[in-house]
């Protein structure tokens, strides 16, 4: 069939109405791009059709409304042509879209040790579910992982899509987002969520980008609009303020979402499902990449922020890199991790894989203790979903009282000290040690 010759969409060219031009001074001659527009003794404008490119300015620019787009009678047919075939095409895409049901999570794991925060997405995926009234669904790619299924439905997943193979072993971008791309497009899922963790971002990406659908990424809230529309927010601008984002016209509606954002979901063993088993034949040979070695990173063990129960962390007001040492000790005493604002590592005094916030980690800790941290918005998202927020700081208007739980308007030279000296008192009362610290600022 020969395929449909695509018609331009006429553009007119400006017409001057007669009788309304008020020679305003030939606003319409300095605005024209074209220079298709001469003024004639009375002020009025003369129009070169040969040069008229249809833009408009003059017409916006008029302040009589002198101006108008004249379209002859054979550009008005395609016009009124064109006018008809739009809204087919917008009901084309709402009857396309519809055939999209149920939210999936994507389960990640390396080597069969799934992340948690796809069991955080579960708990998120269950509420967005229930709202429109779809099945929550798991997304398990891997190479015996079948166990990923039966942790899926604990974590509130009723159905898991499974592909199990051994070239499914280490995560590679390639067969990963095909063989989820293979799963969406056979199963229409209407959201699709996964962590935003180097793995999932990197896949995410791949996905839309070969579905030809939108990707909202490090989202920090999810919803359902009245329409049903997913809706995505997260820091724009600099983190100044929070965007929300619509995928209006095209599925699935995929977002991203860091680690420890979301509550994890409650985990029930009991809970069965269906699960789903899939194959796609994808051979070695015709792979560009080949998973040599895993080497583990080195900081991973002794760092874990993201994953720890209590956090002290310090900011400019720690007034220098020495001064961290005390906020080490507090950590010890209360077996937490040290952590810090981007000042502190923007100053060289910790290292950037400790720094907390938009553009370091989120953490959801048990207990955050902000030291000398103004609570700048952009610090506040990577940590205001911790449990307990404890601030120290002198300035009793610092932003970070705003989310504290508890405030202590006071110099960290003197609260941190006693409070490590008070945990220290109570533990040697228990039977532990009872060392005095001594700290000063530099
Ligand atoms: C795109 C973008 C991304 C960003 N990403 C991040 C991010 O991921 N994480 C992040 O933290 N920031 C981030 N920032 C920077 C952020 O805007 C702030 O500049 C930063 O968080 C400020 O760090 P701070 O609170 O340590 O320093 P300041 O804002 O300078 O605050 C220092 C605080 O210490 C207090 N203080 C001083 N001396 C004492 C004392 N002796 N005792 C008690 N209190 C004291 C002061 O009253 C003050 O409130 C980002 C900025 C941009 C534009």
């Amino acid at each position: 069939m020969e395929e449909e010759k695509k018609i331009k969409k006429p553009r007119g060219v400006a017409h001057l109405i007669p009788g309304k031009c008020i020679a305003c001074g030939a606003r319409c001659q300095s605005d024209c791009p074209e220079d298709a527009i001469e003024m004639n003794d009375r002020g009025e404008p003369i129009i070169n059709l040969d040069k008229c490119i249809g833009c408009r300015r003059c017409v916006k620019i008029c302040p009589a409304q002198a101006l108008e787009i004249y379209f002859t009678p054979e550009e008005q047919k395609i016009l009124a042509a064109m006018a008809e075939k739009v809204p087919q095409k917008a009901e084309a895409v709402e009857t396309g879209i519809k055939e999209y049901r149920g939210v999936w999570i994507f389960v990640e794991h390396t080597e069969g040790k799934p992340a948690t925060v796809s069991w955080e997405l579960l708990g998120e995926g269950a509420k967005l579910a229930k709202t429109l009234g779809v099945k929550l669904c798991s997304l398990v790619i891997g190479d015996h992982v079948e166990h990923l299924c039966q942790e899926s439905f604990a974590y509130g997943a009723s159905k898991v899509y499974l592909i199990d193979g051994p070239v499914f072993h280490h995560y590679r971008t390639e067969t990963y987002y095909r063989a989820i791309c293979y799963l969406v497009e056979k199963y229409k899922p209407e959201i699709l969520l996964m962590g935003a963790t180097g793995l999932g971002r990197d896949l995410a990406g791949a996905i839309a980008t070969k579905l030809r659908t939108g990707l909202t990424a490090d989202c920090t809230g999810l919803d359902i609009d009245e329409k049903g529309y997913l809706l995505q927010t997260r820091p724009a601008f600099g983190g100044n303020i929070m965007a929300t984002i619509l995928t209006e016209k095209t599925r699935p509606q995929m977002s991203t979402v860091r680690p420890n954002v979301m509550a994890l979901a409650k985990r029930d063993a009991s809970r069965t499902g269906v699960i789903i088993r899939e194959s796609m034949d994808i051979k070695e040979e015709e792979l560009a990449t080949r998973v040599i070695e895993v080497i583990e990173d080195a900081t991973g063990e002794q760092l874990d922020l993201a994953g720890a129960e209590i956090i002290v962390s310090g900011g400019r007001g720690m007034c220098g890199p020495e001064n961290f040492g005390m906020l080490q000790q507090l950590a010890d005493e209360l077996g937490g991790a040290v952590g810090c604002s981007r000042a502190a590592v923007e100053a060289g005094w910790m290292p950037p894989e400790r720094q907390v916030g938009q553009t370091g980690k989120t953490v959801r800790p048990k207990i955050y203790i902000a030291c000398g941290i103004s609570g700048a918005i952009q610090h506040l998202v990577g940590m205001q979903s911790s449990d307990v927020i404890i601030a120290i700081n002198q300035d009793k208007k610092a932003p970070i009282f705003e989310v504290a739980t508890y405030g202590i308007v006071g110099d960290v030279f003197q609260v941190i000290p006693a409070m490590i000296d008070q945990i220290r008192e109570l533990k040697a009362k228990k039977g532990g040690s009872s060392d005095t610290v001594s700290h000063r600022k530099e």
